[in-house]
């Protein structure tokens, strides 16, 4: 972190005042501790974390038509343990997240600026102890998948139930051996 202040945490940031200061925080969140910082997040899943999170708030200003802006910038990256709603098995899920969010003087201006935001950000609204982490909670959360699935699995049950061969069906063998048959012909021809 570029600019420090004892009584400024990720937890209680007076939001405007660190962005004036470009404030950077690019912080790591331990395992072990994930379930006690991120209670929302973590009651969703099924083991223990075993990566850390990883994540980095930084703060910029510009100006637009003579009126500066403040903007805070999220990245975030986190792993889940969650169950598969196709197979039932577990699921490991890395959760990527990067957002950006404008920063109002306060409630009422917040409102009407998100009135005229475009897709690409938010809006949130200034506060002398803004929780950064909160965000990044909710962030994660936002970005989680409706129906966690793996990307190729089966539901259970599928593997047995095979449908009985067709006497009428060709051998697989059969058609193996012809395939192989054209591959080797082929082969010859390029010779
Ligand atoms: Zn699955």
């Amino acid at each position: 972190m570029r600019f420090q202040a004892n009584e400024w945490t990720a937890r209680s940031l007076p939001l405007m005042t660190w962005i004036e200061h470009g404030g950077v925080f690019d912080a790591r969140i331990e395992a072990e501790v994930l379930v006690q910082e991120m209670p929302r997040l973590y009651a969703l899943s099924q083991s223990s974390p075993r990566e850390s999170l990883r994540w980095r708030a930084s703060g910029l200003s510009d100006l637009a038509l003579s009126e500066r802006r403040y903007w805070l910038r999220l990245e975030a990256s986190a792993q889940l343990m969650l169950v598969c709603q196709r197979c039932m098995h577990p699921l490991s899920l890395d959760l990527q997240v990067k957002r950006r969010f404008l920063v109002a003087r306060n409630e009422a201006m917040a409102s009407k600026l998100e009135d005229a935001a475009q897709d690409d950000y938010d809006v949130i609204a200034h506060d002398k102890h803004f929780d950064l982490l909160a965000l990044v909670e909710d962030e994660l959360l936002l970005a989680l998948p409706i129906v966690p699935k793996h990307l190729q699995c089966e539901p259970p049950g599928t593997s047995q139930a095979v449908a009985p061969l067709q006497s009428n069906r060709p051998k697989p063998f059969a058609v193996l051996s012809s395939l192989k048959s054209i591959t080797d012909d082929d082969k010859r021809s390029e010779d």
